[in-house]
């Protein structure tokens, strides 16, 4: 449709043009009178712009102001008051003839009258405040003919000229001018003001396409790197990115969907608005697509197959009127965004799995050290702390703790903190306590929230208000709990399910390490001590006495003392009692023994013969040992089965010396003396090397 024109002349040409208009076939065009201004002189501060001038058409048309040769010209012709565009005549009379009649005719000295005005002669005339008599002699002065334009638009125009001209008293001439050449100047300026529209609304629309062109051609970039891109949110993010873009809005939201419901709303401003409106539209649509009540946004459903990923809304898009095109096109990208989410969600599985993998892969590691630790390792303790400190790379923590049962109680055997100024081991707790006993009942492994650790507080090194994480994994041994590793941390949610399986196989491939461990003791105290008495025997006396005498060459002067102790005639409590009695007599005997300082090594040598290795000491202190020894043996009878027995004992000294080569001299030396005690009468002690 074209658009409305309207052309505003003066009231004495309005007739003329309309008729003009209505010839040259332009419906769309409609004409206005303003009031007449003064022709041939300039606008006067008194002079009142009609008000029409100024005023802006009902309609919004397009204002064209034809003539008004009486405003000021050049810049001012611009005068902002004005509304619409002033096409400037140097006399609107040029309209009808063309400015080459009218200015010659006008040089001429005649006086030019349109039809129009020629209607009103008088009144203009009353007007101008003359009389006949002033009119005459304004138009002697001013003109030497009237002279009618006729345009042919008025069959009473010549005997209006004639009337006039008989009352001026000038001559008069009619030129027939027809409307030929108002007709061809209205087509032109008209036509000439289409052209300009129609040139500025392509300039307008080349404009338009050309920055299109450049944003579909980001857009375009932006769909290509969308199947680029590798994290969901990324992802989104650049959808919201690509809408906003094409469709010149600043207001959306996305809304991501798992499994049929709102997981998460982003927004380009990034707020986490509310979810009420996404979901009750996500429920209630039936296409791909739901338009807004308010006519600049819509709703676009994402989906990959048959999954829905997504859903958009568009609020505020640049020019509502474009909202089909922009749905249309928003429905075609939106298959290729589903596509780009479907990619990105395959992308960051997958990464998730090789995570996974990766990280089974280094429990697998750290598990198989620990596991060699634990089998390596034949001393108890420095095991434990090799798997709690192992533990530590495998589940991070400030704190893990290993108690281990007896009866109603759980000891703490080993701990690795953090904290290390100080230590729990030797601490306990009864079974019953929380959260012991529940681990204990449910023998699986327990992780408290904060809140339980707070009311509970289970043992720990860590600062009460500190302790954010605690589990406790039982050691199992069948169905029975033989012990609880505990595991802490000053971070909150430390602890996930995961970290709890490994703990649990850990923790009983510590059950099984320990079992074995034991065994294996069991063993070796099998193979190294006497089991009558539960000393030392020979064999492994000899080999712990020996390293003993060696540690003593290489510190000289420190001091190593043998004591041969031999029960006084042994031989008659077996044959007055009988040898069950006597085997009392040498557990007596063994369990006085045992009473020695905690460095010394204590071991049954024979049948009723006992050897004490002492390190660090001095014969006097040796003697006194020995001496109170024999003095506590003497007085204290031994509760046998048959009855109380006193018996006595006898013993020899030896001193290590520089000269002795093996621990077999220094125990020859001693038995040398305790042959002279017996000698001596026995119940002694004897010294070697002294009379
Ligand atoms: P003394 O040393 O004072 O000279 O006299 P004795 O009777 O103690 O000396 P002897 O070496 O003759 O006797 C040692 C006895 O110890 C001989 C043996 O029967 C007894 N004996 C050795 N081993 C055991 C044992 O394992 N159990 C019992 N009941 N007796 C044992
Ligand atoms: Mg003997
Ligand atoms: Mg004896």
């Amino acid at each position: 449709m074209k658009p409305k024109l309207c052309l505003r002349v003066c009231a004495y040409y309005r007739e003329d043009v309309e008729i003009a208009i209505g010839e040259l076939g332009y419906p769309w065009v409609r004409v206005e009178a303003y009031a007449p201004l003064p022709c041939s002189r300039a606008l006067r501060p008194e002079d009142r712009v009609e008000q029409l001038l100024l005023s802006p058409p009902p309609d919004g048309s397009e204002v064209l102001i034809l003539g008004a040769c009486s405003l000021p010209r050049g810049d001012a012709a611009a005068s902002p008051e004005l509304q619409g565009r002033l096409v400037q005549l140097e006399h609107c009379l040029t309209m009808v003839s063309g400015r080459e009649i009218w200015e010659s005719e006008t040089r001429a000295g005649a006086y030019l009258l349109t039809p129009s005005w020629l209607k009103g002669w008088r009144g203009q005339l009353q007007r101008w405040g003359f009389d006949q008599a002033g009119a005459q002699q304004f138009f002697r002065e001013c003109a030497r003919e009237l002279l009618l334009l006729d345009t042919g638009t008025s069959p009473h125009a010549r005997a209006e000229l004639e009337q006039m001209a008989a009352y001026v008293d000038r001559p008069y001439r009619v030129r027939s001018v027809g409307l030929d050449y108002l007709k061809l100047f209205l087509a032109k300026i008209v036509l000439e003001l289409r052209l300009s529209d129609t040139e500025r609304q392509q300039r307008q629309m080349l404009q338009e396409a050309n920055r299109k062109i450049a944003e579909y051609a980001m857009a375009f970039d932006l769909l290509v790197r969308l199947s680029q891109i590798q994290s969901e949110e990324a992802t989104i993010s650049a959808i919201l990115d690509l809408f906003a873009m094409l469709f010149g809005c600043t207001d959306m939201r996305y809304a991501q969907i798992a499994g049929g419901k709102i997981t998460r709303v982003f927004s380009q401003q990034g707020d986490d608005s509310p979810t009420d409106l996404l979901e009750q539209t996500l429920a209630t649509m039936h296409d791909d697509y739901a338009l807004m009540d308010v006519s600049s946004g819509f709703y676009l459903r994402i989906h990959y197959q048959q999954e829905i990923l997504g859903l958009i809304a568009i609020h505020s898009i640049a020019i509502p009127a474009h909202r089909t095109q922009y749905l249309n096109l928003g429905l075609a990208i939106s298959n290729l965004c589903g596509l780009a989410l479907a990619n990105a969600q395959t992308y960051a599985a997958l990464q998730e799995a090789e995570q996974l993998l990766r990280r089974e892969r280094d429990i697998t590691t750290e598990m198989r050290k620990l596991l060699v630790s634990l089998t390596a390792e034949l001393n108890i303790e420095h095991m434990l702390q090799q798997v709690l400190i192992h533990l530590h790379t495998l589940i991070p923590n400030d704190e893990a703790i290993l108690l281990l049962r007896e009866s109603n109680t759980l000891q703490v055997i080993a701990a690795r903190s953090s904290h290390e100024y100080d230590s729990l081991v030797g601490q306990h707790r009864d079974v019953r306590q929380q959260p012991y006993a529940l681990v204990i009942q449910r023998q699986i492994p327990l992780i408290l929230t904060p809140d339980e650790i707070t009311n509970i507080s289970p043992l720990s090194l860590i600062e009460p208000h500190n302790l954010l994480s605690w589990m406790g994994v039982p050691l199992l041994k069948g169905q029975e709990v033989i012990g609880i590793l505990t595991i802490s941390s000053a971070q909150p949610n430390a602890f996930r399910p995961d970290h709890a399986k490994i703990a649990q196989v850990l923790a009983q491939e510590m059950t099984l390490a320990f079992e074995q461990m034991l065994l294996l003791q069991h063993m070796h105290t099998l193979a190294d001590t006497d089991p009558l008495t539960g000393l030392y025997n020979r064999r492994r006396f000899n080999a712990l006495a020996e390293a003993e005498f060696r540690r003593d060459q290489r510190n000289e002067g420190n001091g190593l003392s043998a004591i041969f102790i031999d029960i006084d005639h042994f031989k008659r409590v077996n044959d007055e009692f009988s040898h069950a009695v006597g085997d009392e007599v040498l557990k007596f005997m063994a369990g006085c023994l045992k009473h020695v300082r905690a460095s010394d090594i204590v071991a049954r040598y024979g049948g009723e013969e006992f050897v004490i290795i002492s390190p660090k000491i001095s014969l006097q202190q040796a003697r006194l040992i020995a001496e109170r020894l024999r003095q506590t043996i003497e007085s204290t009878p031994v509760e046998t089965t048959s009855g109380p027995i006193t018996i006595t004992i006898s013993m020899g000294i030896a001193m290590s010396e520089p000269d002795l080569s093996t621990v077999d001299d220094l125990i020859w030396r001693a038995d040398q003396a305790l042959y002279a005690a017996k000698h001596a009468g026995r119940n002694r002690v004897h010294v070697w090397g002294e009379a």
